[in-house]
């Protein structure tokens, strides 16, 4: 009989009485409950997902769905054979997608689920570079965006395409239509219009590039695909801007990327392609898997993926239907709008977006006027030490130094947080009023959370801009 342990709290334990391994792989076993609370105990450190509002994804989950997730943790997405059911559900949210982003016909089109809009976007962008290629495109292939979260920068500089990023004119903040064509070439595989901007949370003019695009076509017959990166936008416009016309009913619009993990609603690791036509996704990125004795079309970066995201996707889409998306959104906007309201009420705050769903997502986004004596690196940082979490950040570097703060709302932020939230600005700028600090924050040192996301390559030219967030 193995002898008696000594103590039997968990805290007396031998395993829990000297630092967790940090450098090198562990000699030894750990008893799962220590291991466990020693991990756990780590996490403490961490901040409180719901009071993060500098990201853009999923912080609020039903129990209905965290069972779904449970039970799906052994599903491997990419298994089609062994997991018939759950690639069904899969071709079943492609096919509501399609249908929601008004493809011509979305029962024969292509989409696919990814691990998020990265995964998404790129496989976009590689495939307006194949129809390129196929349409006798040589040379270097290039892309014209505006400003862009960093998934454009990764794809152009991992598949080799040059990225032509539009300069902002002026005071404006998006990519503006009359600006795009002097951009393209025939060496333009694609212009990515972004409906849900990262540092802003504006929409851009979709409809209007495209239009911009056909006079392009009509005076210099260069036909150039737009790619919709509605990595936010693609689950909000649909239900509380109908009418905004963003989608596939744009005839260039060739394929959109969003992200299921941000206003999709589903847990975090899914994402979406899909593509307006099935010819638009050509034929050489497309794999076989076996699939019920057959052959199922599969097209990702990855191979292995959890199948719990997807699977819970579409429960989210039983759950709500079109109807619960669009109750659920316009409360979001309400509590996004409340917060800009509240804002106004402080004298050296002006907005730059204030939760208008004809205007952008459920975001506000605000700059400081005036010299308060501080600055919004400070005030993130103050909002820090009562938990909150809200990205402060430099605009794309045409817009000069300027600065603004950002807060994404989401399932599960209520109007009593953002009362909350706002006792707590007011307070933390009284603070900075009364006891100024003899010098600033910089970016960096206001916390990790807003790093910017500019790939470290020795010799390599500084990307364009900085990103204003890790996560999106
Ligand atoms: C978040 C975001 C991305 C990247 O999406 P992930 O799902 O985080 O990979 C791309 N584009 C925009 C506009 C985003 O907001």
């Amino acid at each position: 009989m193995p002898a008696e342990p000594e103590f039997d709290d968990l805290f007396a334990l031998p395993a829990v009485d000297h630092p967790a391994p940090k450098e090198r792989f562990p000699a030894k076993e750990t008893m799962p409950d220590a291991a466990y609370q020693i991990v756990h105990d780590e996490l403490l450190l961490d901040g409180v997902s719901r009071m993060n509002l500098a990201t853009f994804c999923t912080t609020w989950v039903d129990d209905q769905a965290r069972r779904l997730m449970n039970e799906s943790l052994d599903k491997n997405i990419v298994d089609k054979d062994e997991y018939p059911q759950t690639a069904e559900l899969e071709s079943r949210c492609s096919r509501m997608l399609a249908d929601l982003w008004h493809a011509p016909d979305p029962a024969t089109t292509l989409g696919t689920s990814t691990t998020g809009s990265s995964e998404a976007a790129m496989l976009g962008g590689l495939a307006a570079k194949f129809r390129w290629r196929k349409r006798g495109g040589t040379g270097t292939p290039n892309f014209v965006c505006g400003p862009v979260q960093v998934c454009w920068e990764k794809f152009a500089r991992y598949f080799d395409v040059e990225i032509r990023q539009v300069p902002l004119r002026g005071d404006r903040l998006t990519m503006h239509p009359d600006d795009v064509a002097a951009h393209c070439d025939a060496n333009t595989i694609m212009v990515v219009s972004n409906f849900g901007q990262t540092y802003t949370g504006l929409f851009e003019d979709v409809a209007g590039i495209a239009r911009a695009l056909d006079d392009l076509q009509a005076g210099s017959g260069l036909d150039i695909p737009l790619h919709v990166d509605a990595a936010s936008g693609g689950f909000l416009a649909p239900f509380t801007a109908p009418d905004l016309v963003w989608d596939f009913r744009l005839e260039r619009v060739k394929s959109i990327n969003s992200s299921g993990h941000k206003t999709g609603l589903a847990p975090l690791g899914a994402g979406w392609a899909i593509w307006r036509t099935a010819d638009d996704l050509p034929p050489e990125l497309i794999f076989d898997v076996d699939y019920l004795g057959g052959s199922m079309a599969t097209f990702n970066l990855n191979f292995s993926r959890p199948g719990g995201q997807v699977i819970t996707q579409y429960y989210d889409f039983v759950r709500l239907g079109r109807l619960g998306y669009t109750r659920l959104q316009e409360a979001i906007y309400r509590v996004a709008g409340h917060l800009a309201d509240g804002l106004t009420a402080f004298d050296g705050f002006e907005l730059i977006h204030d939760g208008d769903p004809n205007r952008g997502i459920t975001a506000v986004c605000w700059r400081l006027t005036g010299t308060p004596g501080f600055n919004l690196y400070d005030l993130s940082d103050r909002l820090r030490t009562r938990g909150w979490l809200i990205a402060a950040y430099p605009l794309p570097p045409d817009r000069g130094s300027e600065t603004v703060m950002r807060a994404v709302i989401r399932h599960g932020f209520t109007h009593d947080m953002v009362d909350l939230l706002l006792a707590d600005i007011d307070r933390c700028v009284r603070q900075l009023a009364s006891h100024p600090l003899k010098v600033s924050l910089t970016r960096a040192e206001a916390g990790g959370f807003t790093h910017n996301a500019k790939a470290k390559v020795p010799g390599a030219k500084p990307a364009a801009t900085t990103h204003p967030d890790s996560t999106g």
